[in-house]
């Protein structure tokens, strides 16, 4: 008999998820505050239920893709409470990037309760969301990581453990402040050099077999016209948002200071993001973060 998931959140990302669940066998429960979503659930194979409770009712799993950490925690515990209607067999598998103690948190709730948890961010866009090429960072014990991996490889490419509860935020977060500092270097550097004379498809070949060669640069080009199929050749549409990238690097800031940490690129490179996002009297909050080359081409 095939394993029912209740999934809530099927917004840019949770929307491909459950679509590729539903591709792998799965029964699907949706839920989402928003009816045009719900909606393009059931013509994706979902079944869609009024509210989150219902779609908790006899699930294997429970997978989520929320906004934000409050509303993790309000869904989970305080406003929804859904953890006590949760079946005491069902993994739950919180996939949205929060704050680590927001996942502890939840983590804890559903230990009380007798419910399993793990946190399972991602690495990868809406794209790959729908192409089911994700990769999850996991937290959660390694029984909970083995019963994590039938639903996680249907939604992805490259599953990990982190580490326990919480670790699988700490790997996000860091890597996406890693992200948005070369990202931030890249488009610097190319612009240094654009400035300086020089073409910036040259430029980049030059670096992408030399000691600066980076993600940015190989997958990512910021610079339009550089490399075809990236935002940056398409005036900054889809892709990973300056807003996104905010938020991750605000997490960053947060975890830092809770641990007494010193993050001074990923200071830096917040400013740069937080700069750009307001430069002109225009919210640039929507554009894809790799348009931080426009703050310094100043176009
Ligand atoms: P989104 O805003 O498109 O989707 C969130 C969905 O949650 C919406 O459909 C909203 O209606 C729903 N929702 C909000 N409160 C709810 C509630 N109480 N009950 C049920 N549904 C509720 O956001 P998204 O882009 O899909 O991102 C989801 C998560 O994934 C975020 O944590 C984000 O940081 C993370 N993420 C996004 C990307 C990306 O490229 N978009 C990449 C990696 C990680």
């Amino acid at each position: 008999m095939s394993k029912t998931v209740a999934f809530i959140g099927l917004g840019n990302m949770g929307g491909g998820m459950a679509a590729n669940l539903v591709k792998a066998g799965f029964e699907v429960n949706a839920f989402d505050l928003m009816e045009a979503n719900l909606n393009a659930a059931k013509e994706a194979g979902c079944t869609a239920v009024d509210c989150a409770k219902k779609a908790v009712d006899g699930a294997d799993y429970v997978v989520s893709m929320l906004p934000n950490g409050a509303i993790v925690e309000s869904v989970y515990i305080d406003g929804d409470a859904l953890l006590e209607a949760i079946p005491k067999q069902a993994l739950v598998l919180d996939c949205s990037t929060i704050a680590p103690d927001n996942s502890r948190r939840v983590g804890a709730a559903a230990e009380k309760l007798g419910v399993q948890f793990v946190d399972a961010p991602v690495s990868g866009g809406v794209a790959a969301a729908a192409a089911g090429t994700l990769a999850f960072m996991v937290g959660g014990t390694q029984a909970n990581f083995e019963a994590s991996k039938p639903i996680l490889e249907a939604m992805g490419a490259n599953i990990f453990r982190a580490g326990d509860v919480g670790a699988g935020q700490v790997a996000k977060i860091c890597n996406n402040m890693l992200l948005a500092i070369h990202m931030s270097g890249t488009a610097e550097a190319l612009q240094l050099g654009i400035d300086n004379g020089l073409d910036p498809k040259a430029l980049s070949d030059i670096m992408l077999k030399s000691s600066g060669c980076n993600w940015s640069l190989e997958k990512y080009n910021p610079v339009p016209g550089v490399m075809e199929g990236v935002p940056s050749s398409n005036g900054y549409q889809g892709g990973f948002m300056v807003d996104l990238m905010l938020k991750d690097l605000g997490l960053a800031q947060e975890a830092a200071n809770g641990s007494k940490s010193s993050i001074p690129m990923g200071s830096a490179a917040r400013n740069l993001f937080n700069l750009h996002k307001n430069s002109d009297g225009e919210d640039k909050g929507g554009r894809d973060f790799s348009s931080i080359q426009q703050l310094f081409s100043r176009d």
